[in-house]
């Protein structure tokens, strides 16, 4: 439907289709003019691409009716529920599922706890069955969905669409070689792209709400502190992916060689600070508590009020996250850090103390105009990001 043609006059056609629909998708309302002109596409080529575009039920006319003044001009918008985007996550324990319409509306969201996987198979399964229910509530037909989008926990290649390693539940044996797309365009013949859920996130809500139109050149850091801690980079617009896309996986970082073990092994990696379980575990640690939780949550509401012990260890975790954040800067040079954790939505000064921290230790002060922005836990949704995914690629046209 929205295909680019690889061949001579088809191609032009093609593509031209396509910067059509994309204007109307992020300008509408907008007349036959408007895309002449902000298009370059000739008057009858826009007439054409149009009816068609008008006889597929894609697009439709508003503004006809006569008023005091006389007539108003036609103007074109798109129908946002002629097509929809799937978008998935995929993360230890759970897959999560949202499927948006065009104008990037959630029509609907559902989770499924993931249990026994222990295969490939399992785990293909498991999301055929979610998005076959999913499509079944909604009585959306398979055939108006123009793509999948993925975010998955552990290694992606970006390329051929498989998980390379991952691990699920509590089973030791990470599974390998989860083959993600070509199994679901064989299930669905649509559009299919996975990727690493900090990517996703990244791109999804930043890169392309950003817009590169006013030609901004951005270089951002992306990092992400949950269970596990992720991270993420563009630079100068563009997703650092490096070989097996692994580029800016920092949660093995060395902040302190001498530190404390690592869930891989591995001594003084930012991952055994600065993870939601790592501040927990410290805390239980330091008050010689056994058998009992914590949260993060309380942690940081405890440090708000002045406990020392929960003070004490987010100073940690600040000046920890703080060397990655210096080291990282003199790689990279981001314009934008953006951090995603608890501790900035539940710890009062966790941005300003970070902030100080980096002061005293960055490289060169002069150079150091980054802007940092916290990414609050209730606006990340990695399903909803996926749906991205697919837009960009149907939709841009260089
Ligand atoms: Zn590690």
């Amino acid at each position: 439907m929205f295909k680019i043609e690889n061949k001579g006059k088809s191609q032009i056609k093609s593509r031209n289709r396509i910067k059509i629909y994309s204007y109307i998708l992020k300008n509408g309302p907008v007349s036959r003019t408007d895309l002449e002109k902000k298009l370059g596409i000739s008057a009858p080529s826009v007439s054409r691409i149009v009816e068609n575009l008008k006889k597929e039920k894609l697009i439709r006319e508003i503004g006809k009716e006569e008023t005091s003044v006389g007539r108003k001009p036609i103007k074109l918008v798109i129908n946002k529920n002629a097509r929809y985007i799937v978008g998935i996550s995929i993360t230890k324990t759970k897959i999560y599922i949202c499927i948006t319409n065009l104008g990037a509306d959630i029509i609907y969201r559902n989770i499924n706890r993931l249990d026994e996987i222990e295969s490939e198979k399992d785990l293909l399964n498991a999301i055929d069955r979610l998005i076959t229910s999913s499509l079944n509530i909604t009585k959306i037909q398979k055939e108006l969905i123009l793509g999948i989008g993925i975010a998955s926990r552990g290694i992606v290649d970006y390329n051929t669409g498989t998980i390379l390693r991952c691990y699920f539940n509590y089973y030791k044996e990470p599974i390998r070689n989860i083959k993600v797309k070509d199994f679901l365009q064989s299930r669905y013949n649509c559009e299919v792209i996975i990727d690493n859920n900090i990517n996703v996130e990244l791109f999804g809500n930043f890169f392309l709400s950003n817009n590169i139109k006013d030609n901004k050149k951005n270089n951002i850091l992306y990092i992400y502190m949950g269970e596990g801690v992720g991270g993420s980079i563009i630079c100068n617009n563009e997703l650092v992916r490096g070989k097996n896309n692994i580029a800016g996986r920092i949660s093995h970082m060395i902040v302190d060689p001498n530190g404390v073990l690592c869930n891989c092994g591995g001594k003084g990696h930012l991952e055994a600070y600065v993870s939601k379980s790592a501040i927990e575990k410290q805390y239980l640690e330091i008050k010689k508590i056994k058998d009992s939780e914590i949260n993060i949550f309380e942690i940081c509401k405890m440090g708000n009020n002045g406990d020392k012990v929960c003070t004490d260890i987010i100073d940690d975790v600040l000046e920890k996250l703080a060397f990655a954040i210096a080291n990282l800067q003199i790689i990279i040079s981001p314009n934008t850090i953006i951090l995603a954790g608890e501790i900035f939505d539940y710890y009062d000064c966790a941005l300003e103390k970070l902030n100080e921290k980096l002061q005293s230790i960055i490289f060169d002060k002069r150079l150091y105009g980054v802007e940092l922005i916290i990414r609050p836990k209730k606006d990340i949704m990695f399903d909803h990001s996926a749906t991205a995914l697919i837009m960009n690629k149907i939709f841009t046209v260089e």
